[in-house]
Order: structure tokens, then sequence, then C-alpha cells
């Protein structure tokens, strides 16, 4: 557990995130932030190459989990039966309790749960406080000012990030 505003690393989409990476950092859970990260805020569903890939991922023998901070329920849950996966509401990140309480209720040590999430104050710092293995990607759009504000704040912790050099 620790506080620091860096990702282990970086992608641009979470799609651009090879299955092999996953497997060489032994990861058994795919913690997956949902705004931003699986589809632009707005948008009702999953688009077909995300949900090809989280299937990839499930072959893997990979968990995959939603866990966001929304409260909205019905879209969260239309995204988790969409992509066959389970999820979290109200996650309340940064504060990694509720993260922490999907990892040890899955009986996986926190160093094989991997964080994908589009923000660093609450994505990468949450998962860092768990213990879980961070990765930043690009928010998908950056649809009102206050995103891209909080967008600009976070820009120098993610080059302080860096991309993935081992593929
Ligand atoms: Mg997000």
């Amino acid at each position: 557990m620790s506080f620091r505003l860096t990702a282990r690393c970086k992608f641009d989409a979470l799609t651009d995130i090879p299955i092999a990476f996953l497997e060489s950092r032994g990861c058994e859970l795919l913690l997956l932030d949902l705004d931003n990260t699986i589809a632009p805020y707005g948008e009702p569903l999953p688009r077909p190459e995300v949900t090809r890939w989280v299937q990839r991922v499930t072959d893997a023998g990979i968990t995959a989990h939603i866990v966001s901070n929304s409260r909205k329920t019905e879209r969260v849950k239309r995204f988790a039966d969409a992509l066959g996966v389970r999820y979290v509401v109200r996650a309340r990140k940064p504060f990694p309790v509720v993260m922490r309480t999907v990892i040890d209720g899955l009986n996986v040590p926190p160093q094989r749960a991997v964080m994908v999430g589009d923000q660093i104050f609450t994505d990468t710092l949450g998962a860092n406080l768990a213990g879980a293995v961070s990765v930043i990607v690009k928010p998908i759009r950056l649809s009102n000012a206050l995103l891209a504000l909080r967008y600009a704040a976070e820009s120098p912790f993610r080059l302080l990030t860096r991309k993935d050099t081992q593929q």
C-alpha cells in the first residue's frame, strides 16, 4: 500500500493493453473503471472492440470486475451484463476499502490484481493504496470543462508514468 500518484505504467486505451502484459504480471483479477475507460460518459453499451477485448481477458482465465464510482447502478449493471463481468458501484475511489473488499472477496493477492482507469486522483491512487497494480489510460472523451481541467492537473503524473516497455 502506498500513497503514489503515478501508475505502474500507461497505455493509450484499454484495448491497447496486451493480454500478455496482464499474464506477465501474474494478473488474476482485472479491475476496470467504467466511465471514460470502458466507454465515454453517456454511451449506453460497450463498443464491440471492448467486448472482444474483455472476452480475451476472460478466456485467459482472468476475472474481470467493474469498480465504478458511479451512482448509476442501472448503467453500470448494463455494462457488466453486456461484458459478462461482476460490478460494484459507489466504490469511493481513491479510498481503497471497496476495491480491497473486491480483491479480498475473490481471494486474490492484491499484487495479482490490476486496476485500469483513466483518472490519477481516483483510479491510480486508489489502486496504489489497495496494493494493486495501477495502469492508467487516456480518458476516451473529455466532454466538459471540468474533465479537461482535471486531465490537465493530472498531466505531470501521467508524464512521470512509463509506457510499458516489456512487450
Ligand atoms: Mg473514469
